[in-house]
């Protein structure tokens, strides 16, 4: 997702209190940040922060960090946030390659990805969020019994993952290629944007869930 360049994006991320920019001095005491030990959930292109926004409102014991690279993306979920504040929601403009340099060993205790950028073109394979190198990054810093979800319509996305979890060495604990037809793994099923857009114009939606405590 990248939209029209909004000038008042560079200043709202600035002056936003629920945005943090000094990331790097807060590696190993994230909890800080939210004044409480609860655990640490992430959303790595979370896009305009609905899922996680919606997540975080279910869920006021778990803390929700939404990570979006683009400024004027994040300046959406931004307004939201203006609108109906959470306590326990913060937002990182980063691109998610950085997240080791930012996060200790561990701290995360989940993450989301949703509908992840495809990147089809075999030479971009290393920027895909599913990719083995972002599998590393994943590991640095989840905590050992810590899970990762993945959702998309994009069906090559899917089967590369599938290839780059087993390549990686995670576990594959549940998938499915037709969740809203999967009354189990649909159970409290959150929507993201990008989920309602597609499976509205009949896309199926897969997920999988990985880990990689040891069985
Ligand atoms: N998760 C949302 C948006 C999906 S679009 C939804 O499901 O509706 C994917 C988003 O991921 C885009 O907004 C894109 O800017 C962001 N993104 C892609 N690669 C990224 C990266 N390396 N670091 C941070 N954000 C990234």
């Amino acid at each position: 997702m990248r939209l029209r360049n909004i000038p008042a994006a560079a200043d709202a991320i600035a002056n936003s209190k629920y945005c943090i920019l000094n990331y790097t001095e807060h590696k190993g005491h994230w909890h800080e940040i939210f004044g409480s030990n609860h655990p640490i959930a992430m959303e790595i292109g979370m896009g305009k922060g609905r899922f996680l926004m919606d997540l975080a409102a279910l869920h006021p014991d778990i803390n929700y960090i939404g990570v979006e690279r683009y400024g004027s993306v994040l300046y959406r979920a931004l307004q939201k946030m203006d609108e109906n504040p959470l306590p326990n929601v913060r937002f990182l403009c980063i691109n998610a390659e950085i997240l080791p340099e930012i996060f200790e060993a561990g701290e995360l205790d989940q993450i989301y990805l949703n509908f992840s950028d495809p990147w089809p073109k075999d030479r971009h394979a290393k920027r895909r969020l599913t990719s083995r190198e972002f599998l590393a990054r994943y590991d640095q810093i989840l905590k050992k019994d810590g899970h990762l979800e993945f959702k998309t319509d994009n069906r090559p996305l899917f089967d590369f993952s599938l290839e780059e979890v087993k390549e990686a060495g995670w576990n594959l604990d549940a998938y499915t290629y037709d969740l809203h037809h999967d009354d189990k793994m649909n159970q409290g099923n959150i929507m993201t944007e990008y989920e309602e857009k597609f499976s509205s114009i009949g896309n199926p939606i897969c997920k999988m869930i990985i880990s990689r405590e040891k069985r």
